[in-house]
């Protein structure tokens, strides 16, 4: 029979996906014999089956929960409908993976307008009895009732100004109880009913209340923006109660084993005094770090470091903990592996390794090829910044630069950014609701709320710029004004934020690229001893050739020559080559090109040293470089005394309803072969060069683009050949060089065998290969390819990770093919999806022997491609 309620002392780690990642680790720490309030966890299996029945909970489930309810009564020696001495529980969402702040909370559940009295008693504290009980009807009104958050934050804010408390703590029991009266008005108001009395109701509706809020519309967000199946459903966890609110002797906070910033092996966190976990999480206080906790209880605090490091050991991974203080005892309330920025990944996991906790291998498993962005992204320009003067300063909550215009609702923020503004978002304080807005931002800058707080830990993780807790700032969100120092900025004005120091500048401020830790190198060498796929870039100059080497590329896979001819001093040369009426005209126009092309490749060679170099022949069609408004037309006739009129007909002429299917690739090297010579001789005479200057063994590899028929490789090869075979007899070297074509065209995957014949590599163009795959144009579809995600016809967008099923069938087809003919056929990636890490996994299964993608990618590359081999080796 199927069991749906498991008691914390039946579970372990390893059961996340039936009883949560909350509900396992409290059954992992219980276990270990750490100080857990015990309770049970209702499965995701339930949740599954309360969805699937139409939101409703079996009598199965149900009777199941009275088991376990009957048993945590035993175990705590209260009773859960005694008016007296009530047992309260907390309840709690827990899905198998983290969702920071998506799923809801309910604490102090059975308590009732009696039993609140007993607890008054019980506890001779009356205002902590009521405090509980106001936080109670507050909690269950918002969760399970829906009353806006905001109406009771008024009824209670008004309480707060009318007594003159400034802050939570002052409002006295008296202020509660009329707090509570209010609270029950607003319910009744609303609602057209009382609050339940009844605890097992109450626990009945807040149960279900999780397993619906599964599916509210933030947790969908949520689990869109980071991939998350919706499948999976999520756990409760139903706990007795401990009272951080019970006084001064009580308090509650959150705190990782490490710094989840920078990585400093520290414990790190806040900490409130007579407070409850929300108070600390919502930002609605602003908590004292945590190293203050030694000197308000010594010794819970050093029970509390040493329990740290034990849960650090049992993970072997950085932990992210709750935990509440009740009269000096210490009570664990969660721990899961902490989220960390990329530098703090980076550190932990070469520290760990260095304390011999985790091999090299778990090491590289454990960093986010995604985050590696946030490591290698721009912070301000040090020479700018010490000209400015911050306005304000909160807490760096998540680091990195950001500039934008400031943004004070989610939806105006995301409005904006879809405008293609750069935005910040400025928030009193971010809630689940801001979602989107934060997603849509360059940073994020509240005025409350701690380290710990929903912006610092949603921005953190998404490896946005954060400052939170900015005091000095006031934020009036309908008047969309900022106030600093007296002064008033509006919606729309320019800032900074440094989430690395906190500092907000009322200016734009340049940024500059990041210098990578040593940490981050032995990642990133521990990768490369476990990687089997090379990692080539995608550049057309020497400076990101640099850029690329200096992120450890090991060759260039995709050299688009194009490129060359856009530069200012180039296009009206190649302008006169495409206007030009004979191929006589044309030669002379290539000519004017040659020297800049083989300077160019001089450069490039130089900077790559004996790394390989691909070099494709041009390939857009060649109305892309012709004039595009008068000025130029006007400038181009005069240049190179060519009639106006005439440069108009020829763009006419050289228009093309579908430029991505017309004459474009090869297709330019076979209709005009002047073009492919002039490259040739570019390419080669600038090798031969280089070898002769610097002594280095350069074997240049000349790529032909959008190769459908072999024919078409044959005959652009030839053309390669007679020039360069040519040349190189002239020089006297010896040097080699390798022909080989792009896949890009469908036909061509589809007849790789033969093409191989001709073709030394393969260089796979997955961008054309999917619009010509799919059908979908490469610069048409994006929106309709959101909705097609959105609408769940497609899991992702094709062009910026691979369609496995269809587009890499072709791809596998094609390496099949390929090594059928030429068993050393050299097999590489030069499309966009050489950078995404899924795409990666793909072709390092597939067996391509490299990936090639921009020289910002290549870190995040080797990665990907260690961690591919890695998961191939152990799934054996
Ligand atoms: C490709 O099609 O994948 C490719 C790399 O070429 P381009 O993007 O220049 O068309
Ligand atoms: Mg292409």
């Amino acid at each position: 029979m199927a069991k749906y309620v498991y008691s914390f002392n039946e579970g372990t780690k390893e059961m996340k996906n039936l009883l949560g990642g909350k509900g396992a680790n409290l059954a992992e720490m219980t276990n270990i014999g750490l100080p857990v309030p015990f309770g049970f966890t209702i499965t995701t299996d339930a949740c599954k089956k309360y969805n699937d029945d139409g939101d409703k909970l079996d009598q199965v489930i149900v009777d199941e929960i009275w088991e376990h309810l009957a048993e945590l009564e035993e175990v705590m020696g209260k009773k859960f409908e005694d008016n007296e001495n009530p047992l309260l529980v907390s309840v709690r969402s827990g899905a198998p993976v983290s969702m920071p702040g998506m799923m809801d909370t309910i604490l102090n559940l059975g308590l009732n307008d009696v039993s609140v009295e007993g607890l008054a008693k019980k506890t001779e504290n009356e205002r902590f009895a009521y405090d509980s009980y106001r936080r109670f009807i507050q909690m269950f009104g918002d969760v399970v009732m829906e009353i806006k958050k905001a109406k009771f934050d008024e009824i209670f804010d008004g309480q707060k100004k009318k007594v003159g408390a400034e802050v939570d703590v002052d409002l006295n029991t008296e202020d509660l109880k009329e707090i509570i009266i209010e609270y029950k008005k607003l319910v009744k108001n609303e609602l057209g009913r009382d609050f339940p009395q009844d605890p097992k109701e109450q626990l009945l509706e807040a149960i279900q209340a999780v397993f619906k809020s599964w599916n509210n519309d933030r947790a969908i967000l949520y689990r869109k923006l980071n991939n998350i199946p919706n499948s999976l459903g999520t756990a409760v966890n139903v706990q007795s109660m401990v009272f951080g609110n019970s006084g001064n002797d009580s308090g509650t906070g959150v705190a990782f084993t490490r710094n989840p910033a920078n990585g400093e092996n520290e414990l790190f966190g806040e900490f409130l005094v007579n407070a409850q976990g929300e108070d600390v999480v919502a930002g609605i206080r602003t908590p004292q770090p945590i190293s203050e906790m030694a000197e308000a209880f010594p010794e819970v605090y050093s029970q509390f470091a040493k329990v740290s490091k034990a849960l650090e050991n049992h993970y072997k991974d950085m932990q992210d903990m709750e935990f509440t203080v009740e009269d000096r005892k210490l009570y664990m309330l969660q721990t899961r592996n902490g989220k960390r920025t990329a530098a703090a990944a980076v550190k932990v996991a070469v520290d760990l390794v260095n304390e011999d906790l985790i091999d090299t291998e778990t090491a590289v498993m454990r960093i986010e090829p995604s985050q590696i962005n946030q490591l290698l992204h721009p912070t301000f320009d040090p020479k700018d910044l010490v000209k400015l003067t911050p306005v304000a300063k909160g807490l760096p909550a998540s680091p990195g630069a950001a500039t934008g215009e400031i943004y004070f609702t989610a939806e105006d923020a995301a409005k904006a950014s879809a405008e293609g503004k750069k935005v910040i978002l400025v928030r009193e304080e971010t809630s689940p609701e801001d979602l989107a807005g934060m997603a849509a931002a360059e940073g994020i800058l509240t005025a409350r709320g701690g380290m710990t707080s929903h912006a610092a830990v949603v921005a953190r993780g998404m490896g946005k710029c954060c400052v939170a807790g900015c005091k000095e700032i006031i934020v009036n969100d309908t008047a969309k004004t900022l106030t600093v120092g007296g002064k008033v900025y509006e919606e729309g004005f320019n800032i900074s934020l440094n989430g690395t120091d906190g500092s907000v500048y009322a200016e734009a401020v340049n940024t500059v690229s990041p210098e990578l830790s040593g940490d981050f190198g032995t990642i990133m060498e521990w990768a490369d001893e476990l990687r089997t796929l090379r990692v080539r870039t995608n550049a057309d100059n020497p400076r990101d050739a640099q850029q690329a080497i200096d992120f450890g590329a090991e060759g260039i896979g995709l050299c688009r020559t194009e490129h060359m001819f856009f530069e200012e001093d180039r296009i009206p040369k190649i302008r006169r080559m495409i206007l030009a009426d004979t191929e006589e005209e044309r030669r002379e126009a290539l000519e004017g090109l040659l020297p800049y092309q083989k300077n160019d490749f001089i450069g490039i060679f130089k900077v790559m040293g004996e790394l390989p170099v691909t070099i494709r022949l041009l390939d857009p069609p060649l109305h892309e470089f012709l004039p595009k408004n008068e000025v130029d037309i006007n400038y181009l006739s005069e240049q190179f005394n060519i009639p106006h009129d005439k440069i108009v007909n020829k763009t006419t002429e050289l228009h093309e309803f579908n430029p991505m299917l017309g004459h474009r690739g090869c297709r330019l090297a076979v209709t005009y072969p002047e073009i492919a010579e002039m490259q040739t001789e570019a390419i080669i005479s600038a090798a031969l060069q280089v070898r002769k200057e610097d002594g280095l063994d350069i074997v240049p590899e000349i790529m032909v683009p959008l190769i459908g028929e072999l024919k078409e490789l044959e005959f652009v090869k030839k053309t390669i050949v007679e020039v360069a075979d040519k040349l190189i007899a002239e020089s006297g070297d010896d040097m080699k060089y390798m022909v080989g074509t792009m896949i890009e065209i469908p036909r061509a995957a589809l007849t790789a065998d033969e093409i191989a014949e001709e073709a030394e590599f393969f260089s796979f163009g997955t961008n054309d290969l999917t619009q010509m795959g799919f059908g979908f144009s490469r610069d048409d579809t994006g929106e309709i390819i959101k909705e097609y995600v959105e609408k769940g016809i497609l899991d992702a967008d094709p062009f910026q990770s691979i369609d496995t099923k269809g587009i890499g069938k072709l791809v596998s087809m094609a390496v099949e093919g390929g090594r059928k003919t030429r068993p050393n056929i050299k097999l590489g990636i030069c499309g966009e999806h050489g950078g995404d890490p899924s795409s990666i996994h793909f072709c390092h299964n597939v067996g391509l022997n490299y990936v090639s993608c921009s020289p910002f990618r290549v870190p995040i590359a080797r990665l990907s491609a260690a961690q591919a081999a890695v998961e191939e080796r152990r799934k054996g």
